[in-house]
Protein backbone atom coordinates (compact mmCIF):
# COMPACT_ATOMS: atom_id res chain seq x y z
CA UNK A 1 0.00 0.00 0.00
CA UNK A 2 1.22 3.57 -0.70
CA UNK A 3 2.27 5.34 2.52
CA UNK A 4 2.80 8.69 0.58
CA UNK A 5 5.87 10.45 1.30
CA UNK A 6 5.22 12.10 4.30
CA UNK A 7 8.10 12.53 6.92
CA UNK A 8 7.04 10.65 10.22
CA UNK A 9 9.63 9.91 12.19
CA UNK A 10 9.84 8.81 16.09
CA UNK A 11 11.30 11.86 18.06
CA UNK A 12 7.84 13.44 17.52
CA UNK A 13 6.26 10.93 18.22
CA UNK A 14 7.47 9.47 20.51
CA UNK A 15 9.76 11.57 22.87
CA UNK A 16 6.59 13.63 24.16
CA UNK A 17 6.65 14.16 27.43
CA UNK A 18 8.08 10.93 28.45
CA UNK A 19 11.43 10.16 26.55
CA UNK A 20 9.28 7.59 24.56
CA UNK A 21 11.41 7.22 21.39
CA UNK A 22 13.50 5.65 24.14
CA UNK A 23 15.89 8.39 23.31
CA UNK A 24 19.54 9.02 24.54
CA UNK A 25 20.94 9.79 27.64
CA UNK A 26 23.27 12.68 25.67
CA UNK A 27 23.31 16.69 25.34
CA UNK A 28 21.27 16.52 22.36
CA UNK A 29 18.17 14.68 23.32
CA UNK A 30 15.36 14.98 21.35
CA UNK A 31 17.60 16.83 18.54
CA UNK A 32 16.36 16.50 15.23
CA UNK A 33 19.26 15.33 12.41
CA UNK A 34 20.14 17.28 9.63
CA UNK A 35 18.12 14.75 7.70
CA UNK A 36 14.42 15.60 9.54
CA UNK A 37 15.15 19.39 9.73
CA UNK A 38 15.87 19.43 5.82
CA UNK A 39 12.87 17.69 5.69
CA UNK A 40 10.49 19.68 7.54
CA UNK A 41 11.79 23.30 6.21
CA UNK A 42 12.70 21.99 2.94
CA UNK A 43 10.49 19.09 2.12
CA UNK A 44 11.74 19.27 -1.58
CA UNK A 45 15.41 18.93 -0.79
CA UNK A 46 17.31 16.75 -2.41
CA UNK A 47 20.35 16.41 -0.63
CA UNK A 48 21.24 16.08 2.99
CA UNK A 49 24.47 14.48 5.03
CA UNK A 50 23.48 11.93 7.00
CA UNK A 51 26.06 11.36 9.37
CA UNK A 52 27.36 14.21 11.37
CA UNK A 53 30.15 12.51 14.09
CA UNK A 54 32.39 9.87 14.44
CA UNK A 55 33.91 8.47 17.42
CA UNK A 56 38.15 7.84 17.43
CA UNK A 57 37.19 4.12 17.37
CA UNK A 58 35.86 4.33 14.18
CA UNK A 59 38.45 6.63 12.97
CA UNK A 60 40.17 3.50 13.36
CA UNK A 61 38.19 1.61 11.03
CA UNK A 62 37.72 4.15 8.58
CA UNK A 63 38.97 3.93 4.90
CA UNK A 64 40.76 6.72 4.66
CA UNK A 65 42.81 9.27 6.89
CA UNK A 66 41.65 9.45 9.88
CA UNK A 67 38.66 11.71 9.99
CA UNK A 68 38.73 12.40 6.48
CA UNK A 69 35.22 12.66 4.64
CA UNK A 70 35.01 10.91 1.77
CA UNK A 71 33.45 13.04 -0.76
CA UNK A 72 32.11 11.28 -3.37
CA UNK A 73 29.11 9.73 -0.72
CA UNK A 74 26.64 11.62 0.13
CA UNK A 75 22.97 10.72 1.29
CA UNK A 76 19.93 11.28 -0.34
CA UNK A 77 16.39 11.61 0.56
CA UNK A 78 13.27 10.90 -1.63
CA UNK A 79 9.83 10.69 -0.51
CA UNK A 80 10.91 10.27 3.26
CA UNK A 81 13.42 7.71 2.36
CA UNK A 82 17.18 8.16 2.56
CA UNK A 83 20.38 6.31 0.57
CA UNK A 84 23.77 6.62 -0.06
CA UNK A 85 24.89 7.72 -2.97
CA UNK A 86 28.54 8.05 -4.86
CA UNK A 87 28.99 10.79 -6.81
CA UNK A 88 29.46 14.52 -6.49
CA UNK A 89 26.90 16.84 -4.40
CA UNK A 90 25.59 19.05 -6.44
CA UNK A 91 27.25 22.56 -6.09
CA UNK A 92 26.23 24.98 -3.75
CA UNK A 93 23.20 23.01 -2.55
CA UNK A 94 23.90 22.16 1.12
CA UNK A 95 25.07 25.66 1.79
CA UNK A 96 22.05 27.30 0.33
CA UNK A 97 19.78 24.53 2.50
CA UNK A 98 21.95 25.53 5.72
CA UNK A 99 21.67 29.36 4.88
CA UNK A 100 17.73 29.04 4.70
CA UNK A 101 18.49 27.05 8.43
CA UNK A 102 19.06 30.52 9.46
CA UNK A 103 16.38 32.14 9.01
CA UNK A 104 14.23 30.45 11.17
CA UNK A 105 16.98 27.95 13.66
CA UNK A 106 15.31 25.53 15.45
CA UNK A 107 17.05 24.98 18.68
CA UNK A 108 17.90 21.40 18.44
CA UNK A 109 20.68 21.66 16.00
CA UNK A 110 23.02 24.16 17.80
CA UNK A 111 25.34 20.88 18.12
CA UNK A 112 25.13 20.52 14.18
CA UNK A 113 26.09 24.24 13.33
CA UNK A 114 29.62 25.60 14.40
CA UNK A 115 28.60 28.65 16.90
CA UNK A 116 32.32 29.71 16.62
CA UNK A 117 35.09 29.92 13.84
CA UNK A 118 38.03 27.57 14.53
CA UNK A 119 40.34 25.24 12.30
CA UNK A 120 38.24 22.16 10.33
CA UNK A 121 39.74 18.96 11.86
CA UNK A 122 40.35 17.27 8.54
CA UNK A 123 41.33 20.11 6.52
CA UNK A 124 42.71 22.35 9.24
CA UNK A 125 41.56 25.54 7.04
CA UNK A 126 39.83 28.15 8.48
CA UNK A 127 35.66 27.63 9.60
CA UNK A 128 33.63 30.81 10.10
CA UNK A 129 31.17 30.90 12.65
CA UNK A 130 27.93 28.97 11.49
CA UNK A 131 29.10 27.88 8.20
CA UNK A 132 30.03 24.28 9.14
CA UNK A 133 29.01 21.92 11.50
CA UNK A 134 30.63 21.37 15.26
CA UNK A 135 31.20 17.43 16.06
CA UNK A 136 31.75 15.93 18.87
CA UNK A 137 34.75 13.28 18.45
CA UNK A 138 35.18 11.65 21.66
CA UNK A 139 34.50 14.55 24.08
CA UNK A 140 35.85 17.01 22.26
CA UNK A 141 34.42 19.52 19.64
CA UNK A 142 35.91 20.23 16.32
CA UNK A 143 34.79 22.61 13.73
CA UNK A 144 34.83 21.38 10.09
CA UNK A 145 33.66 22.34 6.71
CA UNK A 146 30.43 20.82 5.49
CA UNK A 147 32.48 18.50 3.10
CA UNK A 148 35.07 17.36 5.83
CA UNK A 149 32.51 16.09 8.22
CA UNK A 150 33.47 12.51 9.05
CA UNK A 151 31.54 9.88 8.35
CA UNK A 152 30.35 7.90 11.31
CA UNK A 153 31.13 3.99 10.61
CA UNK A 154 30.17 1.16 12.64
CA UNK A 155 32.95 -1.12 14.25
CA UNK A 156 33.50 -4.32 11.97
CA UNK A 157 31.79 -7.15 11.90
CA UNK A 158 33.75 -9.76 13.89
CA UNK A 159 33.60 -14.00 13.47
CA UNK A 160 32.44 -14.29 16.99
CA UNK A 161 29.57 -16.80 17.64
CA UNK A 162 26.95 -15.98 19.57
CA UNK A 163 23.10 -15.51 19.91
CA UNK A 164 23.25 -14.08 16.66
CA UNK A 165 23.07 -16.94 15.01
CA UNK A 166 20.27 -18.17 16.93
CA UNK A 167 16.35 -18.06 15.56
CA UNK A 168 15.07 -14.56 17.20
CA UNK A 169 11.71 -13.21 16.73
CA UNK A 170 11.48 -9.45 15.45
CA UNK A 171 8.27 -7.52 17.35
CA UNK A 172 7.01 -4.30 16.31
CA UNK A 173 3.23 -2.73 17.17
CA UNK A 174 1.83 0.49 15.99
CA UNK A 175 -0.50 2.08 17.73
CA UNK A 176 -3.20 4.97 18.50
CA UNK A 177 -1.49 7.25 21.15
CA UNK A 178 2.28 7.32 21.99
CA UNK A 179 1.49 6.69 25.58
CA UNK A 180 1.58 2.80 25.91
CA UNK A 181 -1.02 2.50 28.57
CA UNK A 182 -3.33 4.67 26.41
CA UNK A 183 -2.30 3.41 23.22
CA UNK A 184 -4.91 1.50 21.69
CA UNK A 185 -3.19 -1.86 18.58
CA UNK A 186 -3.63 -0.94 15.45
CA UNK A 187 -1.01 -3.21 13.90
CA UNK A 188 1.28 -5.87 14.80
CA UNK A 189 3.89 -7.91 13.58
CA UNK A 190 6.26 -11.21 14.53
CA UNK A 191 9.21 -11.86 12.02
CA UNK A 192 10.75 -15.15 12.61
CA UNK A 193 14.35 -15.75 11.44
CA UNK A 194 13.04 -17.79 8.89
CA UNK A 195 11.37 -14.89 6.99
CA UNK A 196 7.82 -16.27 8.23
CA UNK A 197 5.75 -12.86 9.11
CA UNK A 198 2.49 -12.96 11.29
CA UNK A 199 0.71 -9.61 10.61
CA UNK A 200 -2.49 -8.51 12.46
CA UNK A 201 -4.12 -5.37 11.36
CA UNK A 202 -6.96 -4.36 14.14
CA UNK A 203 -9.92 -2.37 14.55
CA UNK A 204 -9.51 -0.72 17.70
CA UNK A 205 -12.98 0.40 17.95
CA UNK A 206 -11.78 4.06 18.51
CA UNK A 207 -11.06 6.56 15.89
CA UNK A 208 -7.05 6.85 14.96
CA UNK A 209 -5.42 10.23 15.50
CA UNK A 210 -4.65 12.03 12.38
CA UNK A 211 -1.05 12.36 13.62
CA UNK A 212 -1.02 8.61 14.19
CA UNK A 213 -2.18 8.39 10.33
CA UNK A 214 0.56 10.47 9.32
CA UNK A 215 3.29 8.15 11.50
CA UNK A 216 1.86 5.02 10.01
CA UNK A 217 -0.23 5.77 7.10
CA UNK A 218 -3.33 3.42 9.01
CA UNK A 219 -6.65 4.97 8.28
CA UNK A 220 -10.07 4.62 10.09
CA UNK A 221 -11.16 2.82 6.42
CA UNK A 222 -8.24 0.53 6.36
CA UNK A 223 -9.07 -0.63 10.07
CA UNK A 224 -12.69 -0.67 9.07
CA UNK A 225 -12.97 -2.85 6.02
CA UNK A 226 -9.65 -4.99 6.57
CA UNK A 227 -8.73 -5.04 10.30
CA UNK A 228 -9.52 -8.33 12.97
CA UNK A 229 -11.91 -6.83 15.44
CA UNK A 230 -9.76 -6.13 18.43
CA UNK A 231 -10.88 -8.24 21.09
CA UNK A 232 -10.08 -11.28 18.52
CA UNK A 233 -6.37 -9.73 16.81
CA UNK A 234 -5.17 -9.61 20.50
CA UNK A 235 -6.07 -12.84 21.42
CA UNK A 236 -4.02 -14.39 18.47
CA UNK A 237 -1.19 -12.19 18.99
CA UNK A 238 -0.61 -12.86 22.52
CA UNK A 239 -1.17 -16.24 22.31
CA UNK A 240 1.69 -16.30 19.53
CA UNK A 241 3.83 -14.06 22.20
CA UNK A 242 3.14 -16.18 24.87
CA UNK A 243 4.26 -19.33 22.76
CA UNK A 244 7.36 -17.68 21.69
CA UNK A 245 8.56 -16.91 25.21
CA UNK A 246 7.34 -20.64 26.65
CA UNK A 247 10.04 -21.75 23.63
CA UNK A 248 12.74 -19.46 25.07
CA UNK A 249 13.06 -17.35 21.61
CA UNK A 250 14.25 -14.44 22.42
CA UNK A 251 11.89 -11.28 21.02
CA UNK A 252 13.58 -8.28 19.67
CA UNK A 253 11.58 -4.76 19.40
CA UNK A 254 13.21 -1.51 19.10
CA UNK A 255 12.12 0.65 22.53
CA UNK A 256 11.15 -2.50 23.96
CA UNK A 257 9.11 -0.82 26.71
CA UNK A 258 6.55 0.73 24.25
CA UNK A 259 5.64 -3.01 22.65
CA UNK A 260 5.60 -4.54 25.34
CA UNK A 261 3.74 -1.98 27.70
CA UNK A 262 1.27 -1.55 24.86
CA UNK A 263 0.31 -5.29 24.66
CA UNK A 264 0.19 -6.15 28.18
CA UNK A 265 -2.26 -3.36 28.66
CA UNK A 266 -4.32 -3.97 26.08
CA UNK A 267 -4.55 -7.71 26.93
CA UNK A 268 -5.74 -6.68 30.35
CA UNK A 269 -8.41 -4.49 28.73
CA UNK A 270 -10.16 -6.92 26.74
CA UNK A 271 -9.98 -9.14 29.77
CA UNK A 272 -7.28 -11.84 27.72
CA UNK A 273 -4.95 -13.94 29.10
CA UNK A 274 -2.11 -12.21 30.61
CA UNK A 275 1.48 -12.93 29.45
CA UNK A 276 4.29 -13.89 31.95
CA UNK A 277 6.67 -11.60 31.00
CA UNK A 278 8.55 -12.82 33.92
CA UNK A 279 9.89 -15.56 31.82
CA UNK A 280 10.12 -13.63 28.53
CA UNK A 281 14.15 -13.06 26.98
CA UNK A 282 13.47 -9.66 25.13
CA UNK A 283 16.12 -7.90 23.38
CA UNK A 284 15.98 -3.96 22.74
CA UNK A 285 18.43 -3.17 19.81
CA UNK A 286 17.96 0.71 20.93
CA UNK A 287 19.33 -0.09 25.06
CA UNK A 288 22.16 -2.41 23.50
CA UNK A 289 23.35 0.57 21.37
CA UNK A 290 23.44 3.33 24.23
CA UNK A 291 25.23 0.36 26.09
CA UNK A 292 27.77 -0.04 23.06
CA UNK A 293 27.83 3.65 22.27
CA UNK A 294 27.65 5.84 24.95
CA UNK A 295 29.07 8.63 23.39
CA UNK A 296 27.01 8.75 20.56
CA UNK A 297 25.23 12.17 19.79
CA UNK A 298 22.60 12.83 17.65
CA UNK A 299 19.36 10.87 16.48
CA UNK A 300 18.95 7.13 17.22
CA UNK A 301 15.69 6.54 16.08
CA UNK A 302 15.15 3.23 14.20
CA UNK A 303 15.94 4.32 10.70
CA UNK A 304 19.35 6.23 11.87
CA UNK A 305 20.69 3.08 13.97
CA UNK A 306 19.73 0.91 10.83
CA UNK A 307 21.79 3.18 8.22
CA UNK A 308 24.46 3.06 10.95
CA UNK A 309 24.58 -0.75 11.39
CA UNK A 310 24.21 -1.38 7.58
CA UNK A 311 20.28 -2.60 8.31
CA UNK A 312 17.68 -2.73 5.40
CA UNK A 313 14.29 -0.65 6.73
CA UNK A 314 11.67 -0.82 4.00
CA UNK A 315 8.80 1.12 4.89
CA UNK A 316 9.63 2.61 8.49
CA UNK A 317 6.69 3.00 10.57
CA UNK A 318 5.19 -0.20 9.01
CA UNK A 319 4.97 -3.30 11.32
CA UNK A 320 6.53 -5.77 9.54
CA UNK A 321 9.56 -3.60 8.27
CA UNK A 322 10.14 -2.38 11.76
CA UNK A 323 9.64 -5.79 13.16
CA UNK A 324 11.73 -6.85 10.64
CA UNK A 325 14.77 -4.43 10.63
CA UNK A 326 14.51 -4.35 14.21
CA UNK A 327 15.80 -8.20 14.55
CA UNK A 328 18.35 -7.19 11.67
CA UNK A 329 19.64 -4.52 13.83
CA UNK A 330 20.01 -6.91 17.07
CA UNK A 331 22.12 -9.06 15.13
CA UNK A 332 24.44 -6.87 13.41
CA UNK A 333 24.98 -4.76 16.87
CA UNK A 334 25.98 -8.41 18.11
CA UNK A 335 27.74 -9.20 15.36
CA UNK A 336 30.14 -6.39 15.56
CA UNK A 337 30.59 -6.35 19.66
CA UNK A 338 31.40 -9.86 20.91
CA UNK A 339 30.74 -8.95 24.41
CA UNK A 340 26.84 -8.41 23.49
CA UNK A 341 27.17 -11.74 21.49
CA UNK A 342 28.52 -14.15 24.01
CA UNK A 343 26.16 -13.06 26.53
CA UNK A 344 23.43 -15.98 27.10
CA UNK A 345 20.18 -14.73 25.73
CA UNK A 346 18.28 -14.68 29.58
CA UNK A 347 21.47 -12.95 31.09
CA UNK A 348 21.38 -10.25 28.16
CA UNK A 349 17.94 -9.73 29.21
CA UNK A 350 18.67 -8.96 32.74
CA UNK A 351 21.60 -7.06 32.01
CA UNK A 352 19.56 -4.68 29.59
CA UNK A 353 17.13 -3.80 32.80
CA UNK A 354 20.13 -2.39 34.44
CA UNK A 355 21.50 -0.80 31.49
CA UNK A 356 18.25 0.46 30.88
CA UNK A 357 17.29 2.00 34.29
CA UNK A 358 21.21 4.14 33.93
CA UNK A 359 20.29 5.73 30.67
CA UNK A 360 17.04 6.94 31.46
CA UNK A 361 18.26 8.08 35.17
CA UNK A 362 21.35 10.03 32.71
CA UNK A 363 18.28 10.84 30.20
CA UNK A 364 16.52 12.45 33.39
CA UNK A 365 19.27 14.79 34.84
CA UNK A 366 19.59 15.89 31.29
CA UNK A 367 16.49 17.01 31.55
CA UNK A 368 16.57 17.97 34.70
CA UNK A 369 19.61 20.23 33.97
CA UNK A 370 17.49 21.81 31.39
CA UNK A 371 14.69 22.30 33.59
CA UNK A 372 12.09 20.24 31.53
CA UNK A 373 9.25 18.84 33.33
CA UNK A 374 9.68 15.52 32.06
CA UNK A 375 9.52 12.42 34.11
CA UNK A 376 11.61 9.33 32.11
CA UNK A 377 10.69 5.59 33.23
CA UNK A 378 13.01 3.65 34.19
CA UNK A 379 11.31 0.14 33.66
CA UNK A 380 12.34 -2.24 30.93
CA UNK A 381 10.52 -3.81 28.94
CA UNK A 382 7.73 -3.52 30.86
CA UNK A 383 6.09 -0.30 32.41
CA UNK A 384 3.50 -0.64 35.63
CA UNK A 385 4.13 2.22 37.42
CA UNK A 386 2.56 5.32 35.90
CA UNK A 387 5.03 8.19 35.39
CA UNK A 388 3.77 11.61 36.70
ZN1 LIG B 1 37.75 21.29 5.99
Amino acid sequence: MDRGGSVRNRPEWRTNRIGRECAPAGPDDESTTTNELLQRHLPKSGVVKGFNNVYSEHLLALTRPSGAADPTIRTERHSGRSAAIRGPRPPGTYSKIISRFHRQPPQEISEMINKYAGRCGTCGAQVEAGVGQAVNVDGRWNSYHHACVPIRVAPPVGRHAGWHDLPVVGFDLEGTLPEPTETRIISAALVHSDGTTQEWLTDPGVSIPADATARHGITDEMVRSGGQPAREALADLGTAVAKLIADGIPLVAFCAPYDVTALHTELARHGLPAIDWDRAVIIDPSVLHKEVEPRWYGSKQLGDLCRYYEVTLETAHEAASDARAAADLARSIAARHGRIARMRPDLLHQAQIGWYAEQSRDLQSYFDRQGRDETVSTQWPLETKPRD
